[in-house]
């Protein structure tokens, strides 16, 4: 089927947030359908790709995630933040420290010319949604107010629940939509 679409032009994800925030499992979720039985912490950098169709055109998807740890930051960048079409920002909303670091992600990026007039679209996903609302978590309003401080759509979703699977589907459609 796929030789029926003339191009296939190559989209560069990059997702980034907090180690632990699940980056890992979000990008396993879009490319290979499901939540990752076993994950191990990454080491350095993640990469996954897939394939889609938006508006009659054949994609190729590239997601990119990294460690997150302090210590990997400086080794990884170079190569991590060139030829970006699109950050994903992650946060889990049982995790406020997660949140409270989004700040020092969007400033990392920025210096690697990720800002929000730069065109090369920007989101800000709250993982984890399906765990119990604890008196940590980060709620959807004050996500949101952050999110349009920064240009950022939002959108609060769960790598492992079955029944947002759709929905991690949508937002990555959503996004790559953008880039048209
Ligand atoms: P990363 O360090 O950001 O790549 O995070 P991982 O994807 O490795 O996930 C870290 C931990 O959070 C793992 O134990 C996952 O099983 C768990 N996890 C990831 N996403 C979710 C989610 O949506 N809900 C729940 N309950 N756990 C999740
Ligand atoms: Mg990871």
């Amino acid at each position: 089927a796929n030789k029926n679409y003339k191009q296939k032009r190559t989209f560069k994800v990059i997702i980034v947030g907090d180690a632990g925030v699940g980056k890992t499992c979000l990008s396993f979720r879009f490319c290979c359908g499901k939540f990752p039985e076993h994950t191990e912490a990454t080491i350095g950098v993640d990469f996954r790709e897939r394939s889609c169709v938006i508006e009659n055109e054949l994609l190729k998807v590239q997601l990119w995630d990294t460690a997150g740890q302090e210590r990997y930051r400086q080794s990884i960048v170079a190569h991590y933040y060139r030829n970006v079409n699109a950050t994903v920002f992650v946060y889990d909303v049982t995790n406020r420290e997660s949140f409270q670091s989004l700040n020092a992600w969007i400033r990392e990026c920025e210096k690697h010319g990720l800002t929000s007039d730069s065109n090369s679209p920007r989101i800000l996903i709250g993982n984890k949604c399906d765990l119990e609302n604890g008196q940590e978590k980060v709620s959807m309003d004050e996500a949101q107010i952050f999110a349009d401080q920064n240009n950022m759509a939002l959108f609060e979703t769960s790598a492992k629940s079955q029944s947002e699977a759709d929905h991690v589907e949508s937002i990555f459609l959503t996004l790559l939509h953008k880039l048209q």
